[in-house]
């Protein structure tokens, strides 16, 4: 077996076994293995939020130092070019976060937050039917990066991975 790589892109294996099918220390297990990318995941996106708000506020900052002429308009463009520097380091750093960070299932193996499959996210119902709503906790189910739910259950296998949720 070779080593895996670091970047990782994971192909969607159909789970060989769900929930049902583990022992209560198998699961316990796989919550515990799942702790360092529950974390890494939550500090992500916590990333996100603090470096996009900064810079609104930044960008808000100067416009108005700039509408009540306090600087002249040859130190804003002397600054315009800062702001796209930091937008950009800002991407490329949550690019790499998303790709390094993808939140695997340490029973079946596959990411948890870009399908649904057979198991709610929020409370782990089996035979998710609607892929908008489950029909169990009543939780919208809004796909992407920016979904509304939050993840607890492996939506492949059903098993719990995160208490809390990321
Ligand atoms: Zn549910
Ligand atoms: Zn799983």
């Amino acid at each position: 077996m070779s080593k895996p790589p670091s970047f990782r892109f994971v192909n969607y294996v159909p789970p060989r076994r769900t929930v049902a099918e583990y022992s209560e220390a198998e699961k316990k297990l796989f919550k515990k293995q799942f702790q360092p990318a529950a974390e890494s995941y939550r500090k992500g996106s916590r990333f996100f939020l603090i470096g996009f708000v900064s810079l609104f506020v930044l960008f808000l900052f100067f416009f108005v130092l700039g509408e009540n002429q306090v600087i002249s308009q040859k130190d804003a463009q002397l600054i315009g070019p800062w702001f796209v520097a930091l937008l950009a380091i800002l991407i490329f750093t949550a690019l790499i976060l998303a790709i390094k960070h993808d939140p695997i299932c340490p029973a079946c193996n596959n990411v948890v937050d870009r399908v649904l499959k057979a198991f709610c996210p929020e409370c782990g119902a089996s035979n998710l039917l609607s892929k908008t709503r489950c029909s169990s906790c009543g939780k919208r189910l809004s796909g992407g990066k920016g979904r509304q739910y939050t993840i607890r259950f492996c939506t492949h296998c059903g098993v719990l991975l995160d208490d809390k949720g990321i």
